[in-house]
């Protein structure tokens, strides 16, 4: 397989699948740029001997061009970044990129636009690929987070590029790391899985149990666990239908002696309200009319001693509403005791987009191993599923 550490660029031109899907306000003001500037380093690389097409999707366009979704309104932030002039196509296909990307020079950046205007793109559509793959001499995925689908940017063009395909750093990194929590583990190796429904995470929790050595169950879901125990749970949020599927979960826990940590307290409020009347209580005895939003006090000092004995740590999904202050602590301690542990030689992997937003609100994204930007590719790489947009690079 190809690396972009040591490919020779020299005259060529490489077609970057970049993820540029960055939120953008009404006065189209770019309001986080965190993906574009992943992204500087792979394009940076091929500029020192060659030069670069970037394309990428933005929102949802659903197959018509809008003025909204432009790939126009990330031009001048790029150019700024990249400190260059960044030239636009007002295509993806059609004459002006093919125009635009044949008097492409060494060291100049062409960006094609919106590549989800058309609905060939979704449909991972041959044709439109080999459109995208006329532009160039070498194809690089560097989109973690579009990794899970095979679209044509995504996975068909690959294969035009047979000899000249390979990942960006982001993708590089991405792989690297969580192999260290999915191939190459330091045990013992202990998941956190929170969030607010054990239907989205079914999957990777039913993944982990033949991997980790600790699982914990915070946030939302943990009331499903809970009450198939028979433990009562007021009116926390619960998936009655989920309740089966909780107890299988149990078993093969016992059966692949995977320790299984849930709360035994929490912080119970009579609203779902910051402002709410709250006390704290026993996990398995929730008065009706009462929900419990956040880890209690002896939880979070059993998460954090389970965290403490870890020498590897993945961590999906709030232990609380950590959204609203009164119900943050428990998912602010678990961040922190991740950082505090991580300083000590763990290796932590921070996944999913809310305790990623959790770590950045705390300000400990550098203090966590990795970061992962994968979110929907991410789960389903930890599900053990073999991603079209990697396996379309390594095959
Ligand atoms: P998810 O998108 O499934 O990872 O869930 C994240 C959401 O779960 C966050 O917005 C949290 O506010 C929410 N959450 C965490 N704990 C609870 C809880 N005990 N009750 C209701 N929602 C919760």
């Amino acid at each position: 397989m190809k690396q972009i550490n040591n490919y020779d660029f020299t005259n060529k031109k490489a077609i970057i699948r970049v993820d540029f899907n960055v939120p953008i306000d009404d006065n189209f003001e770019i309001t986080d740029d965190t993906r574009i500037r992943a992204a500087i380093p792979t394009i940076k690389k091929v500029l020192e001997n060659g030069s670069v097409i970037l394309m990428s999707h933005r929102g949802r366009p659903k197959a018509v061009v809008s003025e909204k979704l432009s790939l126009k309104h990330v031009v001048k932030h790029l150019s700024n970044l990249l400190n260059l002039k960044v030239t636009l196509a007002n295509d993806c296909t059609g004459e002006d990129a093919k125009n635009k990307a044949k008097n492409l020079k060494k060291g100049e950046v062409l960006l094609l636009e919106n590549l989800r205007f058309y609905k060939e793109e979704k449909k991972g559509d041959e044709n439109f690929a080999k459109e995208l793959a006329s532009l160039a001499d070498v194809y690089i995925n560097d989109a973690f987070g579009t990794a899970h689908r095979a679209h044509a940017s995504t996975t068909i063009i690959a294969k035009f590029f047979p000899n000249d395909k390979m990942f960006g750093y982001i993708i590089e990194n991405e792989i690297k790391n969580i192999d260290k929590v999915v191939k190459d583990v330091k045990r013992p190796l202990t998941a956190i899985i929170g969030g607010s429904k054990v239907s989205s995470k079914i999957t990777i929790i039913e993944n982990l149990l033949s991997k980790v050595d600790n699982l914990i169950i915070g946030g939302g879901m943990a009331f499903t666990f809970v009450k198939a125990r028979g433990g009562k749970i007021g009116d926390s949020i619960v998936e009655n239908d989920k309740i089966d599927l909780v107890s299988e979960i149990y078993k093969k826990a016992s059966e692949n002696n995977v320790n299984l940590y849930l709360p035994t307290d929490s912080i119970i409020a009579d609203e779902f309200d910051n402002n709410a009347n709250t006390k704290i209580c026993d996990i398995d005895k929730i008065p009706d009319n009462w929900q419990g939003l956040d880890a209690g006090k002896k939880s979070i000092k059993n998460f954090i001693e389970v965290i403490n004995n870890s020498a590897t740590i993945l961590w999906n999904g709030p232990v609380g509403v950590f959204e609203m202050s009164s119900f943050e602590n428990g998912t602010k301690q678990i961040a922190g005791a991740i950082a505090e542990a991580t300083k000590n030689g763990m290796f932590s992997l921070i996944g999913g987009g809310d305790s990623v937003a959790a770590i950045t609100k705390y300000g400990l994204t550098d203090k966590v191993s990795y970061v992962s930007t994968g979110g929907g590719a991410l789960l389903e790489y930890m599900e053990g599923k073999e991603l079209p947009g990697i396996k379309a690079i390594t095959d």
